[in-house]
């Protein structure tokens, strides 16, 4: 059934789509994807709720860049719609733009600021740190005592099971600081939305007569059946393709619940952030970035989880370097079977989705320098 194959593909996310997509565009290569979930798109799946509203499924993706070649690439498959993606926190009872800008900084503190008395009032406040060695110190060396445990210390401490001084720098470092009244979340060339969702963009990548796709299909059912002649891409838990062999690699998930409105919308903007109230960490109406015109509208609330399936890894030193050791293992089998890890799951680093797709480029253009002789071994092994 499965023969024939030049490159097997472990997971129809993003990564998958790319390198399947690139494969057979580009190498004319017969490509095999495999996902055991029942869609496309991996955590970018975007289907329409029961209500006729867009929701993304996991979690909000904003899609943004600074990488115009990479947009020029997607624009392939998508057109697309801007998006503003304006986040609110909600402190002492109100809501503040987050991240921390100068409205923010005059809300709270309840004078007028300019750039100056708002950069000397930080001066004032931070805590001088030289090397921040986790997202306490970071935060506290940025912002101070007081608007550290207003907006990120509660936030974390739910988000992660964690408390920030136990998670590296860069978790709270994603986040910027402003001393203007840009209120968006991020600051980006490019901030746009797929136009018909992103699991129509990745559906398309998938289109292609020399793809096959079969879902709803775990990697070990095909692992031991299928030899592609080139190579296989891996882009599941690198710890579970070892059968954990080094121990489990921890992730955080998420529960996602879904409440429909009979509004246009309900939210001011499509995100707000509860670090000091509730379990859930936030709420998001989508809705205000996807572009959609409907009469309904969906808030979905993310409660952080121990257990469940892996979203996020989790950036902390005992983690990195157990991932470290996997990160070995994963390069014999490269050399030794050409099976390549690419993704937040399989390099265990959490990256943004255009991050994931230029990191997906990278491991194509790998795989072409390196796999372009067949492998000798024959296509399918005997059941
Ligand atoms: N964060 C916080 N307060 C907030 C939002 C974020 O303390 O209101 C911290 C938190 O640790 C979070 C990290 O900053 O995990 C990165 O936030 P981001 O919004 O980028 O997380 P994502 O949307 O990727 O989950």
């Amino acid at each position: 059934m499965f023969d024939d194959v030049d490159l097997l593909v472990c997971g129809a996310g993003p990564v998958g789509c790319v390198v399947a997509e690139r494969a057979a565009s580009v190498l004319g290569w017969r490509v095999l994807v495999v996902d055991r979930r029942r869609h496309v798109a991996g955590n970018c799946h975007d289907p329409v709720h029961p209500s006729g509203v867009r929701v993304h499924r996991y979690g909000p993706h904003y899609f943004r860049t600074n990488d115009d070649a990479l947009l020029r690439y997607l624009s392939r498959f998508t057109e697309w719609v801007p998006a503003n993606y304006e986040v609110r926190s909600l402190v002492r009872g109100e809501l503040l733009p987050f991240p921390i800008n100068l409205t923010t900084l005059e809300r709270f503190f309840g004078r007028p600021l300019d750039p100056t008395t708002a950069g000397e009032l930080l001066d004032g406040v931070r805590t001088p740190v030289a090397e921040p060695v986790n997202s306490e110190e970071y935060v506290l060396g940025r912002v101070g005592r007081e608007l550290y445990e207003a907006f990120y210390l509660g936030y974390t401490r739910k988000q992660w099971g964690l408390h920030p001084r136990d998670l590296d720098p860069g978790v709270c470092g994603r986040v910027p600081v402003r001393l203007d009244r840009d209120p968006r979340y991020v600051g980006h060339k490019h901030q746009v939305m797929p136009r018909d969702g992103f699991t129509a963009l990745f559906g398309r990548m998938l289109r292609h007569r020399k793809i096959r796709v079969v879902l709803d299909c775990p990697f070990a059912e095909v692992r031991g059946l299928v030899r592609p002649r080139r190579a296989t891409v891996y882009t599941g838990p690198v710890d579970e393709y070892f059968g954990h062999a080094l121990g489990r690699l921890p992730y955080r998930s998420l529960e996602f619940e879904f409440v429909p409105h009979a509004a246009e919308f309900v939210q001011p903007c499509v995100q707000i952030n509860y670090p000091n109230d509730f379990r859930f960490t936030r709420s998001v109406e989508v809705k205000h970035v996807t572009g959609q015109r409907h009469p309904h509208t969906v808030v979905c609330y993310e409660t952080p989880a121990a257990t469940g399936e892996p979203y996020y890894p989790v950036p902390r030193p005992a983690n990195r370097e157990l991932y470290a050791r996997y990160e070995e293992l994963a390069r014999a089998e490269t050399a030794r079977r050409r099976v390549f890890f690419c993704g937040r799951l399989a390099q265990y680093r959490y990256f943004n989705t255009d991050e994931v797709i230029q990191e997906a480029l990278r491991c194509f253009d790998t795989i072409r320098r390196t796999c372009t002789a067949p492998a000798p071994s024959p296509t399918v092994r005997a059941a």
